[in-house]
């Protein structure tokens, strides 16, 4: 295929963490020019509905262990769309660039000869915190604050993530795609010189009506997730910030 057949643009367009009013202006824009979205298992039904009613709606969503379609097969739909279309938005979770596999996708596109556009969303590991009451950072506790994938690549040879360094390095560590591997994670960080009573906050489905936040404690954290039956997508946050969370609830309000 040459790339002069390819008339179409691809917007790699991140529909933030659930709620509809955190999506950014250039993206509603963009899902009401779209003669094409493609989008993923986590976009909530409000934002769907911005979607332009001519424009053609694929749903590629992934879900842990159901994966509707790979992802080379979603960049090999994006080309082929890329030849019939003018606006293609590929909608995705939060922030395209953060664990939302958009450099892979983009990389791929690139190497078709397709114009790329990246529209920066609101990622859940700042949203979610903040409908929570947990400000990541504040003078007085934590003036670092990591985001970190508790699930990676799998077949990985040497894991890249050093869990025990990490543990006393940052002050606030916000952990995405964590919940199936708690059971690795907590004692590597106990092992690492966190202390075990550090606060450590479940938040489920973060900025949705369905939004659940968990508080305990690192050493208690399995035992919890295992209690209050945590279910995906959730974040988990760790660190003393959490601490805030009492007295700032009162005051924040989201509508
Ligand atoms: N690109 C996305 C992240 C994709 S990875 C972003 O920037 O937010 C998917 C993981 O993100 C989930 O396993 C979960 O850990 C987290 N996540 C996404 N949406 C969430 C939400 N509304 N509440 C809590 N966690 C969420």
């Amino acid at each position: 295929m040459s790339s002069s057949q390819l008339i179409g643009k691809v917007y790699l367009v991140g529909a933030g963490p659930g709620d509809a009013g955190l999506l950014t202006v250039r993206a509603k824009n963009l899902l009401e020019w779209a003669d094409v979205v493609l989008y993923d298992a986590l976009i909530s039904p409000e934002i769907l509905n911005l979607i332009n009613p001519k424009a053609e709606k694929i749903h590629v969503g992934k879900r842990r262990g159901n994966h509707t379609l790979s992802q080379p097969e979603i960049c090999r739909l994006l080309i082929e769309l890329a030849q019939r279309h003018a606006v293609i938005v590929r909608l995705k979770g939060g922030d395209p660039f953060v664990f939302g596999r958009g450099g892979e996708e983009c990389l791929a596109l690139i190497e078709a000869g397709i114009t790329v556009e990246v529209v920066p969303g609101i990622t859940s590991g700042v949203a979610a915190p903040a409908y929570a009451h947990i400000p990541l950072t504040h003078r007085d506790f934590s003036s670092s604050v990591v985001f970190v994938t508790g699930h990676e690549a799998a077949g990985r040879y040497q894991p890249r993530v050093n869990w025990p360094a990490l543990a006393t390095a940052v002050d606030t560590i916000v952990i995405y795609m964590g919940l199936h591997h708690l059971g690795e994670i907590v004692p590597q960080l106990l092992a690492g010189g966190r202390s075990p009573q550090t606060p450590l906050a479940f938040i489920e489905s973060g900025t949705t009506p369905q939004q659940r936040v968990v508080v305990t404690t690192l050493e208690r954290a399995i035992a919890t997730y295992d209690e209050a039956q945590i279910q995906t997508p959730a974040l988990i946050v760790i660190g003393e910030v959490i601490h805030l969370r009492s007295q700032l609830g009162g005051s924040l309000h989201q509508a």
